[in-house]
């Protein structure tokens, strides 16, 4: 060590002796993760393909708003049963050639053949899509709830990842279900599904969405000890519509938590009110999330970008890059 370091390190020492004793942060989570996080994390978008002009525009102003904040992708979802097929399509198409966003198209096997699926992926391929995330999808409506694979067609999202992957090296991300898939016996059975999956070539694990941090916590933690290693990323939707949610809560395997009938409790005619709690419950989640160690986020945005932005920032995240 030269003089002038050792000068240096006494110094550092001599300040370090009289700095004060580190306190316990006196912040809540919001607040400390604004103070700690800042720019380290990775966020994903999550969209729907739209209907109409209108659907399109609104959704074009949230990729829009979003794209600054440089996510590591964005999603398009595919309706049940490959009903927005073209839509999807096309919305993955003109954010790659219109944005410098990387796509990632959802891609299900519901009532279609494997040779339809292999074709939707060679397609992609082909234009230059390189992330598929692969889904079963839910049992149309037709089937009474039950989901019935398609003698010709692939059974589950395993069957689909190993296709996907036979076709092209894709980047493939699969779902997961904190609190256990509806139709699975138990979450040590996801949790196997799970690593057939990754067996099968899946790269990355989106849970659904989730209010009861603690349940998703617990997941991972099980999944960790079952020898999974692939980023599980927790999916965060701020809800803002909690009446709709409340009717489809048992089809998608989230628990709706009694302290979210409290807060939403007689404002199902108070839009504004409903969406300051959206944004600060999930915005309490990721914080927590963030202190847990958690460092990728995707959120299904529902096509609007306020809320979502607003988290981003909570979060440490700002503006990296001038939208395309
Ligand atoms: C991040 C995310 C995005 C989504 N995007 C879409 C979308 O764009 N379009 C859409 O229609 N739906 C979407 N969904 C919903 C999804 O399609 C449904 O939740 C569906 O019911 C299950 O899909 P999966 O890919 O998890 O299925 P799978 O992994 O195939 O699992 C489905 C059920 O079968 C069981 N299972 C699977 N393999 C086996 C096996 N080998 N042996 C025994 N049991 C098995 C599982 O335990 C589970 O109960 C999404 C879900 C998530 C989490």
């Amino acid at each position: 060590m030269t003089v002038a370091l050792k000068r240096w390190a006494e110094v550092r020492e001599v300040e370090a002796a009289d700095a004060p004793p580190r306190r316990r942060s006196p912040l809540g989570p919001v607040a400390r993760a604004a103070e700690t996080a800042g720019g380290r994390l990775n966020v994903s978008f999550e969209f729907f393909p739209p209907k109409s002009d209108e659907g399109e525009a609104v959704l074009w102003a949230a990729i829009r708003r979003l794209e600054p904040l440089s996510p590591s992708f964005v999603s398009v979802t595919y309706g049940a049963g490959g009903s927005t097929r073209e839509r999807t399509h096309r919305t993955v198409g003109r954010i790659l050639h219109e944005t410098k966003l990387r796509p990632a198209a959802h891609l299900t096997c519901v009532d279609a053949s494997r040779e339809e699926v292999d074709q939707v992926a060679a397609d992609y391929w082909a234009a230059g899509v390189r992330h598929v995330v692969a889904l079963r999808g839910d049992p149309p409506t037709g089937m009474g709830g039950v989901y019935q694979p398609r003698a010709d067609g692939y059974a589950n999202a395993t069957e689909l990842t190993r296709a996907i992957r036979a076709i092209a090296p894709f980047e493939v991300s699969v779902g997961v279900y904190p609190e256990k898939h509806p139709e699975s016996p138990s979450l040590q059975h996801d949790i196997d599904v799970l690593k057939q999956k990754i067996d099968a070539g899946a790269t990355r694990a989106i849970s659904q969405f989730f209010f009861d941090t603690d349940a998703f916590l617990r997941f991972v933690e099980a999944a960790r000890a079952a020898g999974v290693t692939i980023p599980i990323v927790p999916g965060i939707m701020p809800v803002t519509n909690f009446k709709g949610l409340r009717r489809m809560s048992g089809q998608c395997g989230a628990a709706l938590p009694g302290w979210m009938e409290t807060l939403f409790d007689g404002l199902d005619d108070d839009p504004e009110t409903r969406r300051l709690i959206a944004g600060s419950v999930a915005a309490e989640m990721c914080a927590k999330l963030a202190e847990e160690g958690f460092r990728e986020f995707h959120f299904y945005t529902l096509n609007r970008a306020d809320l979502v932005y607003a988290i981003c920032r909570v979060l440490g995240l700002r503006d990296r890059v001038a939208a395309a």
